[in-house]
């Protein structure tokens, strides 16, 4: 397992080809101000995992005596599923569960693709082999991993998956002794760039074969480029922006510019079956929504914490709609820990011997978020209301209008200072560009949710509810 310092000088060493407000990133990504705040934040994570009081939960022995990060880890009992919840929650409490991608989230998808390898070795060539080797690389230097499926955005409708002349999607252009040559674009990847490398699954519409393809690449891989948005974390001062200025994860459009991709680098490769099949015989997908619930919860606990200490600041809490609110962010946090512990406890373990937690649970926390997310948001705001804006700057503190700061913006039972501290968690959770971005990302991350609510209606195992009420139907009673 590596710490901080590991971390931040490999991503230093790669000098990935990323591009920011006009300018390709020239400086070290540790120290240019755009991605220092997630970096160090990231850092955080490693140097966490590394403390020996965290350990037993961080970590996993072979039996060769090698210690490994508890995310490569196969859960082969429900116990080993609640280790890896423990874990990714401890880690999720270090930023309020605000960070959408910290290590443990693509580590887990390496590891069930990894412990499925056979089912990559059904097409023509033995693929598996390539996902052993590179989770066995992935775990033993411990990598940081982000990943890319989605096609761009171009044009969605059907008919331009007819026109091959106008696709911009990444696709498979040439195929050598070497490897495979991918060239166009592929959306998004959150912390692109900012990673040691980078997976690519096929996600969306494969109009031919050329279009199906997985793999996982360094970084820094010639003529692949990361093209960030703005950043919003617009200022250092961690008073003035107390969540952007350290968790602004930032996202690209990944541009494959000739990409040569070595054929041990490839896990999928022009087999449609493979990929119609890769998650029901993986169970990636469960598990990837295991690791974001374990995460969102830890983001309800903080939102209620949050909102219960704005109302303690301004004295709202005796209002019944206020109660009433509260109560809301309650019962969504209970019902999301409640899905936790049911994909747990209907957990079973797949024909290649790894635990997968129940999708159905957790499809449901997926789906519910998506649409939770937001009104919790609503909440924060509707409770703080003009505390959401009267939020001057950490400067403004330390000038000649402090006095007046200090008399007219105090709480019910704290100072000045520390309630617009506190407010200002609240603004930047749900009104600033970094805020905003994180509703957009509750909602999206996981796919389009509508998508998802048409696919969890089809695949749900519906018939015996249908034959119940068709039994009742045709009793004689
Ligand atoms: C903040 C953020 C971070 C992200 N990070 C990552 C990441 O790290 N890695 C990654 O791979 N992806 C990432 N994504 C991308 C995410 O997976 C996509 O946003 C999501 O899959 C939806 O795709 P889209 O944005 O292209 O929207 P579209 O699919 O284009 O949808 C746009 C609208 O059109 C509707 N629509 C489009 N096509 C259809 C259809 N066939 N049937 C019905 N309705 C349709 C949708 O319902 C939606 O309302 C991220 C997205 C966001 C917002």
């Amino acid at each position: 397992m590596i710490n901080g310092k590991q971390f931040v000088d490999r991503i230093d060493a790669l000098q990935n080809e990323v591009w920011i407000e006009g300018k390709r990133c020239e400086d070290k990504l540790s120290e240019s101000a755009p991605f220092k705040g997630i970096i160090a934040s990231k850092a955080e994570l490693y140097d966490y995992q590394c403390c020996s009081e965290q350990q037993e939960l961080f970590s996993y022995t072979t039996h060769d005596g090698e210690k490994y990060g508890f995310s490569y880890h196969q859960p082969q009992t429900v116990e080993d599923l609640i280790n890896r919840r423990k874990a990714t929650q401890s880690w999720a409490r270090l930023n309020g569960g605000l960070v959408g991608r910290p290590p443990d989230y693509m580590n887990t998808l390496v590891m069930a693709l990894a412990a499925a390898s056979p089912h990559l070795s059904k097409g023509e060539r033995p693929l598996g082999e390539n996902m052993k080797a590179l989770y066995e690389l992935a775990k033993s230097k411990d990598l940081s991993i982000t990943h890319t499926f989605i096609n761009p955005q171009v044009n969605r409708s059907i008919s331009h998956y007819l026109d091959d002349a106008t696709i911009t999607a990444a696709k498979v252009i040439e195929e050598n002794k070497d490897g495979i040559v991918i060239h166009g674009a592929k959306l998004l990847a959150t912390q692109g760039g900012l990673t040691d490398e980078l997976l690519v699954l096929p996600s969306g519409q494969t109009l031919d074969e050329s279009f199906i393809f997985g793999f996982m690449i360094p970084s820094n891989t010639k003529g692949l480029r990361f093209l960030c948005r703005e950043s919003y974390r617009y200022r250092e001062s961690s008073f003035d922006h107390p969540l952007a200025a350290r968790f602004e994860e930032g996202d690209s459009l990944v541009v494959f510019d000739n990409v040569l991709v070595p054929w041990n680098r490839v896990i999928i490769y022009k087999d449609f079956q493979v990929l119609s099949d890769l998650d029901a015989e993986t169970g990636m997908y469960a598990f990837l929504q295991y690791q974001a619930v374990c995460r969102q919860v830890v983001k309800l606990e903080f939102l209620l914490g949050l909102c219960e200490a704005m109302c303690d600041a301004i004295q709202i809490s005796e209002f019944e709609h206020v109660k009433l609110k509260m109560t809301e962010i309650i019962v969504s946090l209970e019902i999301m820990r409640a899905l936790l512990l049911s994909s747990e406890v209907n957990s079973e373990i797949n024909r290649y011997g790894t635990r997968v937690p129940d999708s159905k649970p957790l499809r449901t926390a997926n789906n519910y978020f998506a649409k939770t997310y937001p009104r919790l948001i609503e909440i924060t705001q509707l409770l703080g209301a003009s505390s959401m804006i009267s939020l001057p700057t950490e400067d403004d503190f330390e000038s000649k209008i402090k006095g007046d700061l200090g008399q007219y913006l105090q709480g019910a039972n704290i100072d000045a200072k520390e309630r617009v501290k506190l407010f200002r968690i609240a603004w930047d959770i749900g009104m600033s560009a970094f805020g905003s971005r994180q509703t957009q990302f509750e909602r999206f991350f996981f796919g389009d949710p509508i998508r998802l609510s048409t696919s969890f209606y089809n695949s749900y195992p519906k018939q015996a509810y249908h034959d119940m009420v068709q039994d009742f139907l045709n009793s004689k009673k």
